[in-house]
């Protein structure tokens, strides 16, 4: 059980900074959502907790709200996960992260959970690492000093570090993503785990697919991967391979095959390994589906 002296609810980010800057020697850890937190701190996990301070900072104004500026979208770190199924401007520019959403616990967790926590949290199964990565999303970290607010801003695969470590100290507070819009991209999201219902995965996979209507090759492809190995990973060999060519079942069959050498996880590899190949192909063609390449006529190919 999570036990705590007290519970703050700062107005302001320089108010939720000064207390957790000035908190030394005390125990104080953050919370945005609690869906983390709350079953970290329980028999055996962490077993019982007890914290001098939590911050509650699910209700910053300066880690609220979704806004689009020169084809970036900059997402605030206490968005909810529900967010991106149900706000317009994260659907249309965000798409994979949207599916990603659909998957993602339940409606009650969704509506909970912040894209942040999941960040920051850093479990190798975290579902929207690898959907952000074909972002290309940067994080920015906010600290104060000499009561000024500083902020840093780093790549998402600077700021996962490995699993359940990241570039965030003590003394800062992950503030908002910045991602590079997807619009018109056809995107798919994959996911398996040990059961039916409110999956933790064993294998998800997030592709993204632009395709060049003059030429009907393709013009980008990216592809990442998570729950498979410490940290989730872009496999630009795969997204280069794609590149520049016209998709039809083979080809996409032999990329396909090209990832079963990235399943780094001590467990269930071989599971893993068929998972993964699988995944990337229907992956693919559900991607291109949703791009405008009839996938009746890839699936047809790849029979
Ligand atoms: C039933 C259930 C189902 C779940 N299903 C999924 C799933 O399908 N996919 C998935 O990926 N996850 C799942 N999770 C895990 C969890 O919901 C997510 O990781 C969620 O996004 C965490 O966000 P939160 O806001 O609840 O984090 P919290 O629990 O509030 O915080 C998590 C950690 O991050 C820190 N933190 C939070 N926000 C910030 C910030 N802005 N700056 C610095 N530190 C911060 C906190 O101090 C804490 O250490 C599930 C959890 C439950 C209980």
């Amino acid at each position: 059980m999570l036990t705590y002296n007290s519970y703050l609810t700062p107005r302001s980010l320089p108010e939720a900074l000064n207390v957790l800057i000035s908190a030394k020697g005390s125990v104080v850890r953050l919370i945005a959502g609690g869906t983390d937190i709350l079953p970290w701190a329980r028999q055996g996990r962490a077993g019982d907790v007890h914290l001098d301070t939590l911050i509650d900072i699910s209700s910053l104004s300066e880690l609220r709200g979704v806004t689009l500026r020169d084809g970036t979208l900059h997402v605030g770190a206490a968005t909810p996960i529900a967010d991106f199924i149900r706000n317009p401007l994260l659907r249309e520019h965000a798409p994979v992260l949207s599916r990603c959403a659909v998957w993602f616990a339940d409606d009650q967790i969704r509506a909970q959970a912040t894209v942040g926590g999941n960040l920051v949290n850093a479990s190798p199964a975290g579902d929207s690492q690898p959907a952000l990565l074909l972002h290309d999303c940067r994080a920015t970290l906010s600290t104060l000093q000499n009561q000024k607010l500083v902020e840093r801003q780093m790549p998402l695969s600077e700021f996962i570090l490995g699993p359940s470590k990241t570039a965030c100290q003590p003394n800062e507070v992950l503030v908002k993503i910045e991602m590079d819009s997807l619009k018109g991209y056809g995107c798919a999201f994959e996911k398996v785990g040990h059961r039916r219902s409110l999956v933790i995965s064993t294998v998800c996979l997030a592709v993204a697919v632009k395709i060049n209507w003059s030429s009907k090759k393709i013009e980008d492809f990216r592809l990442a991967i998570g729950a498979v190995g410490p940290v989730p990973t872009r496999i630009t060999e795969i997204e280069k391979f794609l590149v520049g060519k016209v998709p039809d079942g083979k080809l996409l069959r032999d990329a396909a095959q090209m990832v079963a050498d990235y399943v780094r996880s001590r467990s269930r590899q071989e599971y893993r390994r068929e998972v993964l190949v699988n995944f990337v192909e229907r992956g693919a063609v559900e991607a291109l589906s949703r791009a405008g390449i009839s996938i009746e006529r890839v699936a047809k190919e790849l029979s």
